[in-house]
């Protein structure tokens, strides 16, 4: 069989163990999980319902398990639940359902449920477009100089804005010196600058069809938009719409330029503030299709909900969760920055730790240096162990509290420097009670990966 997008689900289900040959191919050439989701959620909207079965959920978790522990740079015993933690990767099955709920808003084929009604921005079909040879547009940019402007010419400054309060657009109309007209335009709160930029500029284009001047000037300060609707390759809905018009009104003198934002031209100045006034405005959205990156966030959010709803299920990593109890601050603090291997040891407590080679049967006893009655775990060593008590007051001192089992997420948190050089004093000092050769030989006794 070959690999098809029709015959992936039938691939998961009849020839798992050839996948599996692929994917562990794929592990071995490249360790960046990120590079490789992409490949292993390939059509996953064709085969996401596959990915409900236990066996097909534990052939992803077994792909992603090497990918997780490379990325971690962890112990090969670590469980997946703490690696899931500590790499800032989603489950794979819930990945591929992510990846089959857009590809459906995007078609159109399903409402997205969590917009309340809100439509999706859909792209225009190629179809309904102009052919990008039968007519050329472009845009002329300005700097500081000024343009020669007929007096007869129409100016029309274009904005938009988006601030905390919402989103707004503005069109500014002037002739010679004097503005004649302005209007605000409201659009939804979920909507981008880009949308309301394009917006302004599609009712300045429309504006411009309507009035009697025969050349109008269009300004905007979005070299984004302007790029979109003179290239001819966006199929941005807003952007064909604003093509069309130009396109089908060529026997208008209507140019567009592109000006410096808060350089000081008036019409400029006067179009931006007129479209931080309309953020705020309470009345209708003139515009309310919800663009996709809104969609992939809101996607992304109950992705995340889900796999805290499973992670909760989950009884290994106890460790991970003494120190990040939820899953998702644990998400924010891993893609904002990942941790080192030494950490990773501290946060999974696979490690150079007695009590943890102990029960791996690589060390006899599971005690502490300080005690041989003390089991030498992670809490032990960062709460009470003697032997760092210089290291753990100045901790202290930084921190501002005690360091006890409860506060650990709250110093990770908040001093996260500080508690890994403490980290950092302990598994240098445990590496070498423990033996490290031992440690690292066994650790690479059956996995290529190195601690
Ligand atoms: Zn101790």
């Amino acid at each position: 069989m070959s690999l098809s997008l029709q015959g992936l689900p039938d691939m998961l289900v009849c020839n798992r163990s050839h996948l599996e040959d692929f994917c562990q191919k794929i592990t071995k050439r490249t360790a960046k999980f990120n590079e490789i989701e992409p490949i292993v959620l390939y059509a996953a909207n064709a085969w996401a319902d596959a990915a409900n079965k236990a066996y097909i959920i534990k052939k992803l978790d077994t792909v992603q398990r090497s990918f997780a522990i490379k990325i971690c740079r962890a112990y090969r015993t670590t469980p997946l639940s703490s690696l899931r933690v500590l790499s800032g990767l989603l489950p794979l099955d819930l990945r591929a359902h992510e990846n089959k709920t857009l590809y459906e808003i995007k078609k159109g084929y399903t409402a997205c449920e969590h917009l309340k009604g809100a439509e999706v921005e859909i792209k225009t079909p190629f179809c309904k477009t102009s052919h990008p040879a039968t007519a050329a547009l472009e845009y002329v940019i300005l700097f500081n100089e000024e343009l020669t402007i007929n007096g007869s010419s129409l100016q029309i400054y274009t904005d938009g804005s988006k601030t905390e309060e919402g989103v707004g657009a503005a069109i500014s109309l002037w002739k010679g010196d004097i503005e004649i007209k302005s209007q605000k335009l409201h659009l939804a709160h979920f909507c981008t600058v880009y949308q309301a930029e394009l917006m302004a500029l599609k009712r300045a284009a429309q504006l411009a069809v309507q009035r009697k001047e025969t050349e109008v000037l269009i300004y905007s300060d979005s070299r984004s938009a302007l790029d979109a609707v003179v290239g001819g390759r966006s199929f941005d809905p807003l952007v064909t719409e604003i093509r069309e018009l130009l396109i089908q009104h060529s026997e208008k003198n209507i140019k567009l330029f592109w000006v410096k934002a808060h350089a000081g031209r008036r019409g400029n100045e006067r179009a931006d503030q007129l479209a931080k006034e309309a953020t705020g405005a309470k009345q209708k959205p003139v515009y309310d299709r919800c663009p996709i990156s809104y969609v992939k966030k809101l996607i992304r959010e109950n992705t995340v909900q889900k796999w805290v709803t499973k992670q909760s299920n989950e009884t290994t990593g106890v460790t991970t969760r003494m120190f990040l109890p939820d899953p998702e601050t644990a998400y924010r603090i891993v893609r904002s920055k990942g941790f080192n291997p030494i950490m990773t040891q501290i946060l999974t407590g696979h490690g150079a730790f007695a009590e943890y080679l102990h029960r791996f049967k690589i060390k006899p006893s599971p005690a502490c240096e300080c005690d041989e009655n003390v089991l030498q775990t992670v809490e032990h060593l960062l709460t009470e162990c003697p032997i760092f008590t210089i290291q753990r007051h100045n901790l202290e001192q930084t921190a501002g509290m005690r360091i006890a089992r409860n506060v650990l997420p709250d110093i990770l948190a908040g001093h996260r420097l500080a508690l890994e050089n403490f980290c950092e004093r302990i598994l240098d000092r445990t590496r070498r009670f423990n033996g490290a050769q031992t440690i690292d030989k066994q650790n690479n006794s059956k996995d290529t990966t190195k601690i």
